[in-house]
């Protein structure tokens, strides 16, 4: 992520060189222009000197070269001692030649010998003007002065003077100059690099420290801080820079607390919540929807919401976006679990500006509900069943009587004695239903008493042996066994209710064994339980029916259940009644051999001492 930025790309390069680059340029530009005028006006400042004190000089020498009262030798030496006077340190020769082309004198020390001889430099053959010019002279700038000298008479040009100055040393002065300032700038240029690097590096350190906090936010480490060096601007940045940052961990914080409360809110809700993104792929999906799914989140984040749900048969994620809404989705269908049913809603995300980024589902185990839904639906149908049958049969015969059967005293009071027990068993049937319809609503109040189970028990049987003792049907002989506990057990129980349950209990194990037997009753305690149990040598019940006696209108074999006017219900209204008592009732059997049913009851043993 960071790019390390190489030493010529660097802000702190740019502006040292820009620094530098622009000091030079200054320099030269003021060096050039300087040296320049400089040379300019020592130059000139020296050719004028030197032209006005030649003419000067000129003028002077007039009367000495007209001088006819002195020998020439005499006249020599005074121009020789005015050319003296006249020479200074710049002055490398002074010569003065006269009309007749004759050397009358001149300062060079080497040259003495030519005068009053004729002059050999060429330029003094013609003096009729006054001519400067800078020549060089065996590798040296030299200045020359040709003036011619006038008569007195200031017409005609009795001589010419001829001076050679030394210009070089005026260069010499303006180079020693240029190379001071050069030296100069070059001390100015080593300073400025220094100086440029400083101011550089103190502008680019805090933007450095700056971009190395940006990378430690990036990474998510908020603890350090910008230094703040001054109040510039680069300061005033700084702060603002830690002020962002601060502000950025606490939204951070603010989205994390946030995103660790929508956690815990997901973790524990009752429902599944997996959520996709555009594409449907998983991006958050809830530990209820994993257990409901059976999926680890590794095997559910990213994979398609279609896939995870297994409808992509039936559905496309198109179809999902357009048409958000519920579905159900049945696994026992799919053979994937048994009964299983899930039921999903289907909800968009779209952002604020119309984007959809996503889908939720919320995933509802409805197993129970919808059986629960079946269960009604069935009971419905069962109960009109169970219903049109006894009028079916009653509407048959009272038809036939009516047709004329009445009359017949052979058949007529059969048939009246059936249309009689078939409305007795709607009636009951009807009262059997209002009793459930009745617990079903939470309706039935339990008249609870405390009462000697051992007792209440018994009560029920010896009505039995008197039916027993009674029966016409030699064939039906029933022998009612008792293994009863010797202890009084006390429980808190709805006598009538109770009674309604054993009663259901003894008349089936009658009902069901048709070739009569022994019927055992045990009555035992546990713990915390009192049990009772009826088992009979009867039909027993097969395997796959066992669980669904306790059903409403369950019958292992309905026609004989009817034939002994059974209405499928006394199981499942001992079931509602045992529950009420926080008991519970269940069944043991093997089929051809009989069954046993047991009820339990909670119950606290009683210290002996209770009652005294
Ligand atoms: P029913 O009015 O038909 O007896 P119940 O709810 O009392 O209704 O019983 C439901 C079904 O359970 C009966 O139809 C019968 O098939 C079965 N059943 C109950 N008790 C016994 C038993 N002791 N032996 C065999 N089958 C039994």
């Amino acid at each position: 992520m960071k790019k390390k930025i190489r030493f010529f790309q660097s802000v702190n390069f740019k502006i040292a060189i820009a620094f530098i680059l622009l000091l030079l340029i200054s320099i030269e530009i003021i060096g050039a222009y300087f040296i320049r005028e400089l040379e300019q006006n020592t130059i000139t400042d020296f050719e004028n000197l030197t032209n006005a004190q030649v003419e000067s000089l000129a003028k002077n020498l007039t009367d000495e070269l007209e001088k006819s009262d002195v020998s020439r030798t005499e006249a020599n030496e005074n121009i020789r001692k005015v050319l003296d006077d006249f020479v200074s340190s710049d002055t490398l020769e002074a010569r003065v030649v006269d009309d007749r082309g004759l050397v009358r004198a001149t300062t060079d020390l080497t040259k003495q010998n030519d005068v009053g001889k004729k002059n050999d430099l060429k330029d003094l053959n013609d003096f009729s003007n006054s001519r400067k010019k800078e020549i060089i002279d065996s590798g040296k700038r030299v200045w020359i002065n040709i003036e011619p000298i006038y008569s007195s008479t200031g017409t005609t040009p009795i001589g010419v003077l001829y001076v050679r100055s030394n210009i070089e040393s005026r260069y010499n002065d303006v180079n020693d100059v240029a190379l001071i300032f050069f030296t100069a700038s070059l001390i100015a240029g080593a300073v400025s690099i220094v100086v440029a690097v400083l101011i550089a590096r103190s502008i680019t350190r805090p933007i450095d420290e700056m971009k190395e906090q940006a990378l430690r936010i990036a990474r998510g480490d908020y603890s350090g801080k910008v230094k703040v060096y001054g109040q510039d601007e680069l300061g005033q940045l700084a702060e603002t820079f830690n002020a962002l940052s601060e502000q950025i961990e606490e939204t951070q914080d603010a989205m994390e607390a946030e995103r660790n409360r929508l956690d815990s809110v997901l973790s524990h809700m009752n429902d599944g919540v997996i959520a996709t993104d555009r594409r449907g792929k998983v991006i958050i999906i809830n530990e209820m929807a994993m257990d409901l799914l059976s999926v680890t989140s590794e095997e559910a984040l990213g994979q398609s919401i279609l896939k995870l749900l297994d409808i992509e048969e039936d559905y496309t994620l198109r179809k999902l976006l357009e048409e958000p809404g519920e579905i159900l989705i049945d696994f026992a269908e799919k053979e994937i679990s048994e009964d299983f049913i899930l039921k999903v809603d289907f909800s968009m995300i779209r952002r604020e500006s119309g984007f959809i980024s996503g889908l939720v589902c919320v995933l509802h185990d409805v197993t129970e509900q919808e059986k629960n839904e079946k269960e009604r639906r069935d009971f419905v149908s069962n109960v009109s069943h169970e219903l049109r049958t006894p009028l079916t049969s009653m509407r048959s015969y009272i038809e036939a009587l009516s047709d004329g059967a009445w009359e017949n005293p052979e058949v007529a009071p059969s048939f009246l004695k059936v249309t009689l027990e078939e409305t007795d068993r709607m009636i009951r049937m009807i009262n059997d239903l209002l009793n459930l319809s009745r617990m079903d609503a939470g309706n039935t109040q339990l008249q609870t008493e405390y009462v000697n189970f051992n007792e209440l028990v018994n009560f029920v049987l010896d009505r039995f042996d008197m039916i027993v003792q009674n029966e016409e049907d030699p064939r039906k002989k029933y022998v009612i066994k008792r293994e009863f506990t010797t202890r009084a057990l006390w429980v808190e129980v709805d006598t009538d209710k109770i009674i309604q349950v054993l009663d259901n209990i003894m008349n089936n194990a009658i009902k069901y064994s048709p070739d009569g037997g022994v019927i055992t009753c045990t009555l035992i305690e546990t713990h915390n339980n009192v049990i009772f149990s009826v088992r009979d040598q009867g039909l027993g019940i097969p395997k796959k029916d066992l669980n669904k006696i306790f059903e409403r209108f369950y019958r292992v074999d309905k026609a004989r259940s009817r034939a002994q006017g059974g209405t499928g219900l006394g199981l499942a209204i001992s079931k509602e009644v045992m529950k009420a008592h926080g008991g519970d009732i269940w069944v043991t059997s093997e089929e051809g051999r009989g069954s046993a049913f047991y009820i339990s009851l909670p119950y606290e043993p009683y210290e002996e001492d209770w009652w005294e």
